[in-house]
């Protein structure tokens, strides 16, 4: 299996519940490590600019206005099917459809305040790792 990066957010509902050790501390019994963290406040461009793709979707105007509406902590998590893991690790994008154990079923109210954000492809990881961190900001461990 190859060692992949992904990248990992937890958004402001998360961050304000004190749940980011709990988190973490998931990615770490997976067999993730953290390489890359920071914790931001988003801009509403930083918001908007992340979530592009969605621009057109009825929820984009809510989901910026969630996604900046406190501080997220963005991270790199790099093993072995890291992309794969951390999805399942999260669970389903809707809370009420994600399964037992997962972090969307432990900590998340609704389908926009969802907890987490995780790559959905090796693709899109690498987009989303650079739009956050620069090369010299992720180590090797
Ligand atoms: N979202 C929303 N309403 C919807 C669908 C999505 O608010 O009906 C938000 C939600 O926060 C989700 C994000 O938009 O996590 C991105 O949606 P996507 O379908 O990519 O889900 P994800 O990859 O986060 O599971």
């Amino acid at each position: 299996m190859a060692i992949e990066k992904t990248i990992s957010i937890i958004k402001p509902d998360a961050v304000a519940k004190n749940v980011i050790g709990e988190i973490y501390s998931r990615f770490e019994k997976a067999g993730l490590k953290i390489v890359a963290a920071k914790m931001k406040q988003l801009s509403k461009e930083d918001a908007e600019g992340f979530y592009a793709v969605h621009k057109e979707r009825p929820f984009f105007g809510d989901l910026v206005a969630f996604m900046t509406s406190g501080p997220v902590m963005i991270q790199v998590l790099e093993g072995e099917n890291a992309v794969l893991k951390n999805r399942e690790l999260m669970g389903a994008t809707n809370p009420k459809e994600a399964a037992a154990g997962t972090i969307r079923a432990d900590f998340a109210e609704s389908i926009d305040a969802n907890a987490v954000h995780g790559s959905d492809s090796l693709e899109n990881a690498a987009i989303e790792i650079a739009y956050f961190f620069k090369p010299e900001d992720v180590v090797s461990r």
